[in-house]
């Protein structure tokens, strides 16, 4: 499973990165970044959690 984040979508929530932060990290232009590709089975849930509880749907399949 891989995901990326839409960085014009994104508006710096926090809320992927509280949800999962196995997957989800601040970038240098302050909006959040998938980091490890691809995602770790024992994260999908989670991932999925942060996916669809983004406010923006920022979080999308590539
Ligand atoms: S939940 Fe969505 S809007 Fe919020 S930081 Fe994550 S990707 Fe950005």
């Amino acid at each position: 499973m891989r995901l990326i984040v839409d960085q014009d979508l994104c508006i710096s929530c926090g809320l992927c990165i509280d949800t999962c932060p196995e997957v989800f990290d601040w970038n240098d232009d302050g909006k959040a970044d998938v980091i490890v590709d691809p995602i770790p089975e024992e994260f999908e849930d989670a991932a999925n959690e942060a996916k669809d509880g983004c406010p923006t749907e920022a979080i999308v399949e590539p």
